[in-house]
């Protein structure tokens, strides 16, 4: 941990730079174990996700989903005689965007027993860093600062002034044409020659770490490169300063990168006040599961949602691979959902383990199905015993037993 008996005594036992999701989580456990905390936000206090990415991103795409929803069914497709309301679904996405506004997100600090420092904080040095020109010292730094778009080097692109994902998200109005610049194939095939013409272009080719102007070239670190960390988000070669949440580049979601905090903050704790470090694989003090078991939805429509490794990544970790798939749309429960429910479940099985290390189910209103995979994956449940968890009648989650079925009943140890 930064400083001596000779240096002068921390402002703070630790300070953490960016209050998004995942800086608030840190300074929150940390403070929870009896340290005293401060924490450095220089825009909004609750980061991207509260005001530019999950929540507004997610309150636009719902009313566009219960509609088609409702346009796959029969009896109610009849009651659907309009198109969505825009100024309303706009109106629902700035409430839950909290108008831009983060008074409720400050007071839950102050509830909380953390200091808020406004400003852009750089690092001068080990524990010490800089917030518009006013020094402090901690005993331990945490970094939280997120992530930021990549924008294409593309020629005339920028005097296009193109979108980012933040102008998508919180835009005004719907624009009645927009291109959207990235997404894998439908992003290659538009670079063929072809002219398009567009109101407002979206660029989404990807992020990479805030620390740009961060001041990590004061402690031996790259300026722009994701900062590596171990599994307690102490980053490498340092006793001092931890890296969580999209910064660290593991898994650029905000359920995970919280996850990632509850960890690092009692981690920070137990070190500053000496108690033990459970940094033991599935440990209080570690994020094991980045390894094994990030659940991710995207919430397209279908939503495709997966947790735990790919078939590729399973083999490539040498384990004894079977998939075994089932259509959802023989599943009874998916049919109520739609009327000629279309989609897909996998599931990528350990053989050796007799264990689910990889689930993927495609197809609507399967996001909630994603969490008895993770919970699976995690526990190791053996396949054996996954027979006697029944799925109620009718629902989605029958698909579990449809997948057993297809995979054979394994023999109980
Ligand atoms: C459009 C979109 C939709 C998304 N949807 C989802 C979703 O549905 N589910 C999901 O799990 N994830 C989603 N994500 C990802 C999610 O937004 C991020 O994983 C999450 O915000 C990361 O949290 P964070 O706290 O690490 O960083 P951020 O939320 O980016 O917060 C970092 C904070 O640090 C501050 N900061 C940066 N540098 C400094 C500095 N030097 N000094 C002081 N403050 C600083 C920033 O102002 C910011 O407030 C989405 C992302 C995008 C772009």
């Amino acid at each position: 941990m930064a400083g001596d008996q000779h240096t002068p005594a921390p402002d703070y036992d630790l300070i953490v730079i960016g209050a998004g999701p995942v800086g608030e989580n840190v300074a929150d456990y940390a403070t929870r174990r009896g340290i005293r905390v401060a924490i450095v936000e220089s825009e909004l206090v609750g980061g991207e996700c509260s005001y530019w990415a999950c929540m507004p991103s997610k309150a636009l795409l719902r009313s566009g989903h219960a509609l088609r929803a409702a346009e796959r069914l029969d009896g109610a497709r009849q009651a659907t005689t309009g198109s969505l309301d825009a100024p309303a679904v706009l109106a629902r996405r700035n409430a839950f965007a909290s108008d831009w506004k983060d008074d409720g997100q400050v007071e839950w600090l102050s509830s909380a027993g953390i200091d808020l420092i406004r400003g852009h904080a750089r690092i001068t040095g080990p524990g010490l860093i800089e917030v518009d020109g006013r020094a402090y010292r901690a005993t331990a730094v945490a970094v939280a600062t997120g992530s930021i778009p990549v924008l294409p080097d593309v020629p005339g692109l920028p005097a296009a002034k193109p979108w980012g994902t933040r102008e998508a998200t919180s835009a005004a109005a719907v624009p009645p044409r927009l291109l959207v610049v990235g997404g894998g194939v439908a992003g290659t095939e538009l670079s063929d020659g072809t002219i398009v013409t567009s109101d407002e272009i979206l660029i989404a080719t990807g992020r990479r770490p805030a620390t740009l102007d961060l001041g990590v070239e004061t402690v031996g670190l790259v300026p722009g490169e994701w900062l590596t960390v171990d599994d307690t988000l102490l980053v490498s070669g340092t006793d001092w300063l931890y890296a969580v949440g999209d910064v660290n580049g593991r898994a650029l979601l905000t359920h995970q990168g919280k996850y990632q905090a509850r960890a690092a903050g009692e981690a920070i704790a137990a070190r500053i006040t000496g108690a033990p470090v459970h940094a033991e694989p599935w440990g209080d003090h570690v994020a094991t599961a980045d390894h094994a078991a990030v659940p991710h939805v995207v919430f397209t429509d279908p939503e495709v949602a997966r947790a735990g490794l790919t078939e590729r990544e399973a083999r490539a970790r040498g384990l004894a691979v079977r998939v075994v798939e089932y259509d959802l749309g023989w599943v009874s429960g998916a049919k109520l959902h739609a009327d000629g429910y279309e989609g897909r479940a996998v599931f990528i099985i350990d053989e050796d383990r007799q264990v689910i290390v990889g689930a993927t189910f495609v197809g609507q209103d399967v996001a909630e199905l994603l969490h008895s995979a993770t919970i699976a994956i995690v526990a190791e449940v053996p396949l054996a015993r996954l027979w006697h968890a029944v799925p109620s009648y009718p629902t989605i989650s029958e698909v579990w037993l449809r997948l057993l079925e297809t995979y054979g009943r394994p023999t109980a140890r």
